[in-house]
């Protein structure tokens, strides 16, 4: 009878699952429907440009994950992978929130009242706002939306703080995201180091950053890594786990499904249990919000006073500056969570009204000599107030859920995805299954 372990989906979830099963001897198997790992954080080539699915950044507080790339890169990986900053969101002339260097909770502190582009009082209603939040543990009651959470607060601090905030960390609109789930990101990011709320932005692409170093790990440990193999069904039996895909039906020890919610069911269905059974009807309920990436390759670099800057929404929200972490000097990707009206264009419109909006603020940008826009439409499950999700772990015996929905503490991150993973693997290790 065999011990090896089937990992359905090569996402940041499946492969953090199958580093901790090889980590701990337990030959695995990854099946990946497409021909490049990573899922939703990958690698994108465009007429032979090197780019991802989307813009992704990084926390300081993401301690799973940097663990993770410390085991599959060796302990120099964050310095070598990423450009860490301390926390600076501004949008120039507009508004500037900059956390300075000081132990936490100072730098929030000092951060709020130095706030510019809001009025004294403001800042200080802020403050007050963030230091009740910390008494109370940053807990709220689960069906409050962040919008009625922020109901008290002044309207300028929502429109240049709170709601771009909410919008970049849950991908959801302040009138529908869960406060709870803020709430939970505000106090891992702010309430323990000052570094939980370093930004880091990857230096190579989401592919080479964790899920092709983590298959070279796991093949050195006896596992395999196999893409475009897509898992038709899963069967719990027994004995053992069969799983078929095109290349036919294959026995396992246990498996762990580490698919999008959306893509549940594909596998699922025919097999389900009563806690698969309530699974598949939680993600049934599930909305999901778009996030669109466009990049724009301009013939000199950008000269942007940070890699990363706040835009006016008409129509990107942030602008990142490739060249500035590792990119083609001059490549501009430009960021919009959710389902803004001014996005639903098509793409060359979209990328015309991006270069605008960049003009707008620098008219002397020569014309763009390429773009590009990728739009994932179900970037995120929508992180709606008292949203029932599973959790990672048994679904039936042998048969474990892994994926960023499942996690209760973050909302669809990588961070979420690798702690699903590292969970649901540790779970099937400590069942001896
Ligand atoms: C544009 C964009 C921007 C984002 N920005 C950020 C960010 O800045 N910071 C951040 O932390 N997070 C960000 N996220 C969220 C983050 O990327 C996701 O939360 C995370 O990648 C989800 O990982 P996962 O492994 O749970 O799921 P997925 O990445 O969806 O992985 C599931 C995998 O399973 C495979 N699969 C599905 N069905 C089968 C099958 N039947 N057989 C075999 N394989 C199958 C899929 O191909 C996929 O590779 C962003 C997401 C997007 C799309």
């Amino acid at each position: 009878m065999t011990d090896r372990v089937a990992i359905v989906g090569g996402g940041w979830a499946g492969m953090a699952a199958a580093v901790t099963l090889a980590c701990a001897a337990r030959p695995v198997t990854v099946f990946e429907a497409a021909q490049v790992l990573g899922g939703r954080a990958r690698r994108v080539v465009v007429d032979d440009r090197i780019v991802d699915n989307g813009q992704h950044l990084l926390l300081g507080a993401y301690a799973q994950t940097l663990a993770l790339l410390r085991t599959v890169h060796g302990e120099r990986a964050e310095r070598e992978l990423f450009d860490r900053r301390r926390l600076h969101l501004e949008e120039p002339g507009v508004f500037r929130f900059k956390t300075p260097a000081l132990p936490a909770p100072w730098h929030l502190g000092v951060a709020l009242l130095a706030m510019r582009g809001l009025p004294q009082r403001d800042r200080l209603a802020t403050l007050a706002f963030v230091r009740r939040l910390r008494r109370g543990r940053f807990c709220c009651a689960p069906q409050l939306t962040v919008g009625t959470l922020l109901a008290d607060q002044p309207a300028l601090a929502v429109k240049l703080l709170w709601e771009p905030l909410c919008l970049a960390a849950l991908n959801t609109p302040v009138d529908a995201a869960s406060a709870q789930i803020f709430l939970n990101l505000l106090r891992v990011a702010f309430a323990v180091h000052a570094h939980d709320s370093d930004l880091l932005l990857p230096r190579v692409d989401l592919t080479a950053l964790f899920p092709a170093a983590a298959a070279v790990h796991i093949a050195a440990r006896g596992g395999e890594v196999r893409t475009e193999e897509t898992v038709t069904r899963i069967a719990a039996l027994g004995d053992s786990v069969a799983v078929t895909s095109h290349a036919g039906e294959e026995r396992f020890a246990a498996a762990i499904i580490a698919v999008g919610p959306h893509q549940l069911a594909h596998v699922l269905a025919a097999s389900a249990g009563s806690s698969a059974t309530a699974a598949l009807d939680q993600v049934a309920t599930f909305a999901y919000e778009p996030i669109r990436t466009t990049y724009l390759q301009y013939g000199r670099a950008l000269g942007l006073p940070q890699p990363m800057l706040k835009l006016d929404n008409d129509p990107g929200q942030w602008l990142f500056d490739r060249g500035q972490f590792g990119g083609a000097p001059g490549l501009a990707a430009v960021v919009i969570s959710t389902d803004v009206a001014a996005a639903r264009i098509d793409h060359d419109s979209l990328a015309h009204a991006i270069d605008a909006q960049l003009r707008r603020r620098a008219p002397d940008l020569p014309p763009p000599v390429w773009s590009q826009t990728i739009a994932e439409r179900r970037a995120t499950y929508a992180c709606t107030a008292d949203l029932a999700r599973p959790a990672p772990g048994p679904l039936e015996r042998r048969l474990y859920l892994a994926g960023d929905y499942t996690d209760p503490e973050f909302p669809a991150t990588l961070e979420a995805a690798t702690r699903s993973g590292v969970a649901a693997a540790r779970q099937l290790l400590a069942a001896h299954v």
